[in-house]
């Protein structure tokens, strides 16, 4: 056998010489340059958005060697990934799949048990399958990001026909996005409700398809002779969600209990015709009263994407960082919050959104909306060409609000100096008071924190995602350890009024999931029994969303409140 360099951590409670044994065997599913340790001596780069680091998490907000795989894996197909969760399940040990990796503010490609071994799905299993214009569905494996199915609609003229929701940057993988619940801001965006169809591996290594899917598309007695992933379709796959039988899909979102290798994605047909605004709100209160304005429009559909109401910070710092605006370390102030306004000719608050359809149908949605919003004094209306500036937010959700993917929103994270980010993201009502509540709130803790506030509220169908961007200095200690004390304590705060986050980073996940406690935690009791029934030797990302098979003691993995870390023990390795 090989000798296999030792890694920064080894699985828990694995000896090197099992980690040896299980990585021989590995490279015999996927080719020993498939496999990559992440050796004691590895430096760790965080590698950039464009080329993120693969076995840590880019934006880490404890030290960075905890949340750390053992090695990272490619595998090159479907096969591979059933062999692969057969091999975890003989070796025990954790494995932690995902597409890109990015994942960015919610853990990037980190592992919630330090020493899993990473899966990374989207190297080579990055494969557009099918895209039909006629009923505007595509099909896609895990490493096909926004970016490259809008490119391929590109190159092949389909544009004209179909687009592509996207969320604010186009890097990510529509799996690995949608399977998390993230969300775009065309009609179509939310993700995982314009999903249809999932191709899954199961911890077992057992491939299903679900809905239409696990109907085959004849009975030609070839098909069944054909290896399952490659067997073709079922016509509708694609169309109709929802099969026969119970509806299996959610279970795979934001889960551990199954990798997905096929997804289908409803495309938006073009609309015939677009157009993006900005309305400048200048005052909280006039936030208030925009918000209370909204919920009709939405609900009614005179709003027909998802607008967003953006904090004056977040689009300041898309235009330059917090040093081209002032000099303080501090929290900026009201007034320091109203000079920038001023100097960037935008409101404390700035809402953008989009119509659709041909030209009547536009001219009449933006008379209602203007009608609406103008009423509130102080508001400014813009169309994009309205704006000349070379960083025009407006310019940027222009091109988002149609699909059209792009990185401009990396910036906001340069903020402060070596710019890292966690994203505390609770849900609340389309309401004025609960927004300024929300708001009041975090806005408070985060000048308690030493940080400033930046964030958006993001409209959905029927509530607002409220997207607090906690940007930290991720070389400073005390940066880190304070945006960490800062999202802890939001946590905490939000749950006594009933607000509940819809994602989070690793190092929230316990704490969160604690929060959904309804009738003596009934809801995780369910998800824990079904986690043990499919994957009775907890392998799949245990920790995940804070369920952990009964293989793990949960209390030895706890994160506690000043970000020491107990789960070290778990990892000793028994040599
Ligand atoms: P991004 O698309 O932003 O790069 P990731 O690929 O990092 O996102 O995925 C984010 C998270 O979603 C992962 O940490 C994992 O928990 C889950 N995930 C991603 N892809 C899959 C998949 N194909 N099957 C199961 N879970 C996945």
């Amino acid at each position: 056998m090989a000798s296999v360099p030792r890694p920064m951590r080894l699985p828990p409670g694995m000896s090197l010489d099992q980690f040896s044994r299980f990585v021989t065997r590995a490279h015999d599913i996927c080719g020993a340059e498939n496999v990559r340790i992440i050796e004691k001596s590895d430096p760790l780069h965080d590698g950039s958005y464009m080329d993120p680091c693969k076995g840590h998490d880019m934006h880490a907000v404890l030290e960075k060697d905890y949340f750390v795989a053992s090695a990272v894996i490619f595998p090159r197909e479907v096969p591979e990934v059933q062999a692969l969760m057969r091999l975890c399940n003989e070796f025990e040990v954790p494995v932690w799949p995902y597409s890109i990796g990015r994942n960015t503010g919610y853990g990037g490609a980190a592992p919630r048990v330090p020493g899993s071994i990473a899966m990374d799905l989207g190297v080579h299993m990055n494969k557009i399958l099918d895209v039909n214009v006629d009923d505007a569905t595509a099909l896609v494996e895990p490493g096909v990001t926004f970016m490259g199915l809008h490119q391929y609609l590109e190159k092949h003229k389909l544009r004209d026909r179909v687009w592509l929701d996207v969320p604010d940057l186009g890097g990510g993988s529509i799996i690995g996005n949608a399977v998390e619940r993230g969300v775009g801001y065309t009609p179509y965006g939310d993700h995982w409700m314009m999903h249809c169809g999932l191709e899954v591996v199961l911890p077992s290594g057992e491939l299903i398809r679900t809905g239409m899917g696990a109907m085959p598309d004849s009975d030609d007695p070839s098909i069944q002779r054909m290896r399952p992933d490659q067997q073709p379709p079922n016509r509708a796959w694609q169309l109709f969600n929802y099969g026969f039988g119970p509806y299996n899909d959610g279970i795979f979102t934001q889960s551990s209990l199954g990798i997905v290798v096929k997804m289908g994605i409803w495309l938006m047909p073009n609309p015939g015709g677009y157009q993006a605004y900005m309305i400048t709100l200048p005052s909280d209160a006039a936030l208030s009263a925009a918000l209370d304005l909204t919920k009709p429009l939405r609900v009614g559909m005179v709003l027909q994407n998802v607008p967003t109401f953006r904090h004056i910070l977040l689009d300041a710092a898309v235009y330059g960082p917090k040093s081209t605006y002032s000099d303080s370390d501090k929290p900026l102030t009201e007034d320091d919050l109203d000079a920038i306004a001023k100097k960037l000719d935008l409101g404390r608050w700035n809402f953008y959104g989009a119509v659709y359809g041909p030209e009547p149908v536009r001219s009449v949605l933006l008379s209602v909306i203007k009608d609406s919003y103008l009423s509130i004094p102080g508001t400014r209306f813009y169309l994009p060409e309205d704006r000349n500036e070379p960083r025009s937010v407006l310019k940027t959700r222009s091109n988002t609000l149609q699909g059209i993917p792009s990185l401009d929103e990396l910036r906001w994270v340069d903020w402060l100096p070596n710019g890292a980010h966690l994203f505390f993201s609770p849900i609340a009502k389309i309401s004025g008071a609960d927004a300024m509540a929300q708001y009041d709130i975090t806005a408070a803790r985060c000048r308690e924190a030493g940080l400033d506030f930046i964030g958006t509220f993001v409209v959905g169908m029927r509530e607002m995602h409220h997207i607090v961007c906690i940007v930290f200095n991720r070389e400073d200690p005390s940066s880190r350890k304070r945006a960490h004390w800062l999202i802890r304590t939001l946590v905490d705060d939000c749950a006594k009024r009933g607000w509940g986050e819809y994602r989070t980073h690793l190092a929230l996940m316990d704490q969160i999931a604690g929060t959904y406690n309804f009738n003596d935690n009934a809801q995780m009791k369910l998800n824990e029994t079904i986690k043990n029934a499919l994957d009775p030797k907890g392998v799949l990302a245990p920790g995940k969303n804070g369920i952990w098979p009964k293989s793990y003691n949960k209390a030895d993995w706890a994160i506690s409140v000043d970000g020491e870390v107990k789960g070290a023990k778990g990892n000793e390795s028994k040599l």
